[in-house]
């Protein structure tokens, strides 16, 4: 666990992205110093891997440090501790870029899974804490592929849970940002936790049939690319991948399929990688001069990308002896676009500019995307209702140390929260820490704040907090209040 190990994956870095990163490593490494995973291991391993699979995605230095100081704040909230960290502190050591990106993945590490109806409203909710900054997203999903590494060590029901939660949360997200490989890698890691049986069976099905398609792929690849050679297209690489085993369990569970291989035509696809556009367009020309198409399987995703960006051609073809292959072609930009969806796009964006500040407003409009996934989690027209911007423009996003999301109108005080959070709470309020520090109850709260009402026993509210509140909930609550005690009537 050196950090060079991570700073070796960076192209070109500079002497302060060194720096910023070697510091982060040093900083966390004494943070966790003497904290073990439940698999026994340093603590330190797992932002350890989280930087690395930040560092591989080509992100910029912040991200990569964040990710290195991804859980040494969220440790002190979940233990409810007022250890030395905090944000002021990652401020003064680490700049505003590392501290709101640490102080973003923290605030949502403790969301939780709590059915479907409430995984959508917090969904909801996260996706606009994230909208402020794509990079939160992007270290909670590394956060979360090295969490899935070591899931083996987490005990039975929380595992499950977790696993579950990857599947219909964390993948589908990945999906939607155009990662595919992370998203690959999440489902296959989730799939056997879901379903033991089903995953069993499938790793056997690829397991009967893999040596075999490969040894066609072969031979498909020597002839294929002895033909390009012969109309002068030397630049082209090739390679073959095998599908993903969640993705080929969702392919054989189709009507069409019906859990027959055979009807699988990409188990193993043959990749071909070209210079150019136009190459890409003569070696699909090419290929179907040598074998015929199936016509319902060519797909020019190009011409007409997929929601998510994914750009390739598609095709399917009788090869030789009437062996069905499945062969995609692109550029190598596309390529990476593929595999690293908003990242690649992040990372091209950045080149040759300065590495700093970068809110990305992608190319990708990556919200708009966020929303349209939402779309499809849930019909309920109650929910998209809700989605309108003019609704979250109104409205405040605030956390609890405990990461539940408090959703209050624009305006709303820490009154306002107490009594969202409880009754109780609301009616026993004396003080409150906003970001870890005191601010009267009459704050008015803003998005992302994290907020810790302190309470009394048997405090009672007074005509003056009436004043603080802005929610009719809350007025409602503390107007019931003073009447109990004889201060109305
Ligand atoms: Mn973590």
């Amino acid at each position: 666990m050196e950090v060079n190990n991570i700073i070796k994956i960076l192209k070109n870095p500079s002497q302060d992205d060194i720096n910023l990163i070697s510091k982060a490593y040093g900083f966390a490494k004494e943070t966790h110093e003497g904290q073990k995973r439940f698999s026994g291991e340093p603590y330190f391993s797992h932002p350890f891997e989280t930087a690395k699979t930040l560092a591989r995605l080509q992100l910029d230095s912040a991200t990569v440090a964040a990710g290195l100081l991804h859980d040494v704040y969220e440790d002190c909230l979940v233990t409810g501790a007022r250890t030395p960290i905090n944000d002021k502190i990652l401020k003064k050591e680490f700049g505003e870029d590392v501290a709101f990106l640490v102080s973003g993945v923290s605030k949502l590490g403790t969301l939780k899974y709590k059915g479907e109806k409430r995984m959508i409203e917090n969904l909801r909710k996260m996706f606009l804490a994230m909208a402020k900054d794509i990079r939160v997203v992007l270290i909670k999903l590394a956060d979360r592929l090295h969490n899935m590494k070591t899931l083996e060590y987490v005990s039975g029901e929380k595992q499950k849970r977790i696993a579950v939660e990857t599947l219909e949360i964390y993948a589908p997200l990945a999906n939607r940002l155009g990662m595919g490989e992370i998203k690959g890698q999440l489902e296959d890691l989730a799939f056997p936790f879901v379903c033991p049986e089903k995953y069993k069976k499938v790793k056997e099905i690829i397991k009967n049939n893999y040596e075999k398609k490969e040894k066609e792929l072969l031979k498909i690849k020597y002839k294929l690319s002895e033909e390009l050679k012969k109309n002068g297209l030397e630049n082209v690489k090739m390679d073959s991948r095998i599908k993903h085993l969640y993705s080929l369990f969702k392919k054989l569970q189709r009507p069409s399929v019906n859990m027959n291989i055979k009807e699988v035509y990409d188990l193993i696809a043959l990749r071909v990688i070209a210079g150019t556009v136009e190459d890409c367009y003569k070696i699909l020309g090419i290929i179907h001069k040598m074998w015929k198409p199936l016509p319902a399987k060519i797909k020019d995703y190009i011409a007409v990308p997929k929601p998510n960006g994914y750009q390739s051609l598609h095709t399917t073809v009788f090869a030789d002896g009437g062996k069905i292959t499945e062969i995609q072609i692109r550029t190598e930009k596309m390529h990476q676009e593929a595999e690293y969806g908003i990242a690649a796009h992040w990372a091209y964006e950045e080149a040759g500019k300065p590495k700093k500040g970068a809110r990305v407003h992608s190319r990708l409009s990556w919200i708009n995307q966020l929303i349209e996934w939402q779309k499809e989690i849930s019909k309920s027209k109650d929910f998209l209702k809700t989605l309108k911007i003019d609704f979250f423009k109104d409205r405040v996003f605030c956390f609890t140390p405990k990461g539940e999301v408090i959703d209050l109108p624009e305006g709303a005080t820490a009154v306002d929260f107490a009594y969202a959070v409880h009754t109780d709470i609301g009616n026993n309020a004396v003080s409150a820490l906003v970001n870890n520090k005191f601010v009267p109850l009459n704050y008015a709260l803003k998005n992302g704040d994290l907020v810790e009402i302190q309470t009394q026993k048997n405090k009672k509210p007074s005509a003056e907090l009436l004043r603080h509140a802005k929610t009719s909930l809350a007025k409602k609550q503390i107007k019931s209040s003073l009447k109990k005690t004889g201060f109305f009537h």
